[in-house]
This record gives C-alpha cells, sequence and structure tokens, in this order.
C-alpha cells in the first residue's frame, strides 16, 4: 500500500474499475461504429502515450525561461519544441510569426484574441451559428446573448446566401461599413466550402478591422495545402488541435507534448497524403449521397464535411440523428441556411477525418453512404408510422417490435464492415 492509504501505483482497472470499465466501453463503442462527426479524429498511439506522462504533474504559469514555478528545464525545453513544430507545421517563417501553444482550446484561444484586441463592448463580426459558425463567433438571439462572446462584446455576424448556401460576401462588406467592426472573423464549423480569406482582407482593410482565422476545423487541411491557407493576409490565425489535425482535444501545458508530437506528424508526406485523402473522400461521400437523391448545401464540398438538408425528405436532423446513432454511426444534427431554430434544425453535418485516420477511400465512403441511406429510408418509414411529428414518439416507433430487429440488423451489418478497419492506437 502506497502512502497516504491510496494506491498510487496501481492501474486504473485496479484502483478504479468503475472508470476502467467506461473507458474500455467508450473504446468499445468508437471501434464498433462509423465516426463521422466533422469535428472530431482518432489520434495515433504516440499523441495518447504524451496525454498519459508525467508532465501531467507541473504548473507552468509564464513563458519559456520566464516561470513563475522552478524545475522548468524540460517544460520550457517541450514548449519551445511544440512552437517550432507549430510554425513549421503551417510554412511560417519565425521572424514574422509568433505562437502561443499554452490554450487549452478553441474556446478560450479565441477568447483570449478578444480580450486581447478588442476593447469591452468593442465590435465583432463573425458568420452566424446557424449558418455555420462557432458559437465563440458571437451568437445571440433577439432575446438571449448565448455566447460569453456577445456578452462582453458587440457582435453583428454576417451571413451566407439562402439560396446557395454561400457567404454572402457582397452583404458583409454592406454591413460591416455601416456596423465598423474593430474585428472580422473567418471561420467556421460548419461551411463546407473554402474560405475567400482575399475577399475577406479587402473587406477588413475597407473598414479598418483586423482579421481573425478561426481554422479550427481546417488546421490539418492548412498544414497540408489542400485547402485556402489564411495566413497569407489574416493578421491573427487560431485553432484547435484535435479536429482535422488529430492531435489530443487540449492546449492544456501538459498536453503540449501530445500537440507537438501531433505538429511533427502534420509535417509528414504521409499527413500531406491523409489531408488529401480527406477532402477526396468528402467529395466521393458527396456525390454518393447526392446519387441515393439527398440534398447537399452548395451542392459539395471542398473540405472535409458535408452538410445535408433533409426538409426536402420531411426528415430533421435529430431523427436522422437519431436513427443513424442506433444503427451505429454518429453525426450531428445542424442548421441549414434558412433554419428557424437551432434547436430542431433540418441538417445533419458528416466529417470525413476520423475514418479516413482508419484507411477509409473513397469506395469505402460509398458504402457508408449506402448504410446511411438504409437508415434514413427506414427512418422515413418510422416517421410515417409514428403517431405525430414529435421526436419522442418517432423514438417509441424506432423502438417498437416492427422496427427494432431492422434497425438491430442495420447495426450489425454496418458494426461488421467497421470491424474491417483498424483503429490507430491499441
Ligand atoms: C471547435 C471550434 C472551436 C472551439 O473549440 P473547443 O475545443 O470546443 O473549445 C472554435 N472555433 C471553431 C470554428 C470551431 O469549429
Amino acid at each position: 500500500m502506497a502512502s497516504g492509504g491510496c494506491d498510487l501505483k496501481g492501474s486504473v482497472q485496479d484502483v478504479d474499475p468503475e472508470i476502467a470499465e467506461l473507458i474500455k466501453l467508450e473504446k468499445q463503442r468508437q471501434v464498433r461504429g462509423l465516426e463521422l462527426i466533422a469535428s472530431e479524429n482518432f489520434t495515433s498511439q504516440a499523441v495518447l502515450d504524451c496525454l498519459g506522462s508525467c508532465f501531467t504533474n507541473r504548473y507552468s504559469e509564464g513563458y519559456p525561461g520566464r516561470r513563475y514555478y522552478g524545475g522548468q528545464v524540460y517544460v520550457d525545453k517541450l514548449e519551445l519544441l511544440c512552437q517550432q513544430r507549430a510554425l513549421a507545421a503551417f510554412g511560417l517563417d519565425s521572424a514574422k510569426w509568433g505562437v502561443n501553444v499554452q490554450p487549452y482550446s478553441g474556446s478560450p484561444a479565441n477568447f483570449a484574441v478578444f480580450t486581447a484586441i478588442v476593447e469591452p463592448h468593442g465590435r465583432i463580426m463573425g458568420l452566424d451559428l446557424p449558418d455555420g459558425g462557432h458559437l465563440t463567433h458571437g451568437f445571440m438571439t433577439t432575446t438571449k446573448k448565448i455566447s460569453a462572446t456577445s456578452v462582453f462584446f458587440e457582435s453583428c455576424p454576417y451571413k451566407v446566401n439562402p439560396d446557395t448556401g454561400l457567404i454572402d460576401y457582397d452583404q458583409l462588406l454592406y454591413t460591416a461599413r455601416v456596423f465598423k467592426p474593430k474585428l472580422i472573423i473567418a471561420g467556421m464549423s460548419c461551411y463546407p466550402r473554402n474560405l475567400d480569406y482575399d475577399r475577406f482582407r479587402a473587406i477588413a482593410d475597407e473598414v479598418g478591422a483586423l482579421l481573425l482565422a478561426d481554422m479550427a476545423h481546417v488546421s490539418g487541411l492548412v498544414a497540408a495545402n489542400v485547402v485556402n491557407n489564411p495566413f497569407d493576409v489574416c493578421d491573427i490565425v487560431t485553432t484547435t488541435t484535435h479536429k482535422s489535425l488529430r492531435g489530443p482535444r487540449s492546449g492544456m501545458i501538459f498536453y503540449r507534448k501530445g500537440i507537438a508530437v501531433a505538429l511533427k506528424q502534420a509535417q509528414s508526406p504521409e499527413f500531406k497524403t491523409y489531408a488529401k485523402n480527406v477532402v477526396d473522400n468528402a467529395k466521393a461521400f458527396g456525390e454518393a449521397l447526392k446519387n441515393f437523391g439527398y440534398t447537399v448545401v452548395t451542392g459539395g464540398t471542398d473540405t472535409h464535411l458535408l452538410l445535408v438538408n433533409f426538409k426536402p425528405l420531411k426528415l430533421t436532423g435529430s431523427k436522422v440523428e437519431y436513427t443513424l446513432e442506433q444503427i451505429s454511426i454518429t453525426a450531428n444534427k445542424n442548421t441549414c441556411p434558412g433554419d428557424k431554430s437551432a434547436l430542431n434544425p433540418s441538417g445533419v453535418r458528416l466529417g470525413t477525418p476520423a475514418l479516413t485516420s482508419r484507411g477509409f477511400t473513397a469506395s469505402d465512403f460509398h458504402k457508408v453512404a449506402e448504410f446511411m441511406h438504409k437508415g434514413i429510408t427506414l427512418a422515413q418509414e418510422i416517421q410515417a408510422n409514428s403517431p405525430s411529428t414529435l421526436l419522442k414518439d418517432f423514438k417509441t416507433t424506432l423502438h417498437s417490435e416492427l422496427f427494432q430487429p431492422k434497425i438491430d440488423e442495420l447495426m450489425h451489418q454496418v458494426e461488421e464492415f467497421a470491424a474491417t478497419f483498424p483503429m490507430p492506437g491499441n
């Protein structure tokens, strides 16, 4: 027995079997099903190893060479290495760009930027949440300020054209001339197309705003040069590390070794191939879904994600999300251009980074589209047999004797298919 009456040596399995069981179950869930959440990925074993290292024991306030606490010699080396790799991964000249690798995640990174360069209640403009923006870009409704960004700053969103689903840059310019923002944010969580950073730059220059690119979703694709690069024209660029970049999900100092490993991996020719495959797979996936008759917003994708609108099928995003989850396909409901409610959106967002990390090719994504089509076809039958349009009734009908066996059958097919693809990590 170790000191203090606590077992400090035992494994999770020995010390806390309850938590160990949950980890095991989640791992099985990840392996068994098809992961299509566009903001998720499967990180490498090397990154997972770093997340469990002794660096987790340290406090390291300040910057390398200028810490509050002592004993930072290796922490400093680690953070400097991570900075170098961050610059190298995006091909940046250290004479021109610096990097802070300390944020815990994308949201605190954005908030740090806002507080640093915009005064309290200063004006910012980001893509509206229902149009594909992120909560931290200032989302509010007519009655409620939803994000902290909209509480502490004055936010005026820009929109996509509801017919094409594409960002309306003319309207952005028009609004920016009137609103005169201090900061314009070019970034998205559900917009499948390339951002026109040059256009953003021209608008920002015309109204005297700073330009922030939040490349959280696409940073892996930027590192591999398969989508537009924000660094050429933007003043500041923020990102998460756990989406298409495939690193750990946090910028905590302890995890930075993990970020550093992911950033080393992101510079390899293999990663470039990976990122290209991510985009090619998304395009193939989109074509396959269109061939099944689905409405793909903007007609396709330039990136890793697709947005499918189920309004033409009179299904909701929630019903499709729920049905897919029952057949071991994970994706999330999402607003489509023109939706009125963020709580009951008409679309589902799909992303290819995670399954591409498992080695999926374009033809495998055709198969995924086929499984989805079978699931959605079932969802339509379920809807037709459901007493009302409520999600509650939909779920009851799905779990009825009539449909549960069909759902289970499809789930087994999906899991059998998923089992043929190895996971990175063990
Ligand atoms: C995911 C995301 C973030 C925030 O990341 P968290 O890790 O959830 O804090 C910020 N901006 C954009 C555009 C994102 O997609």
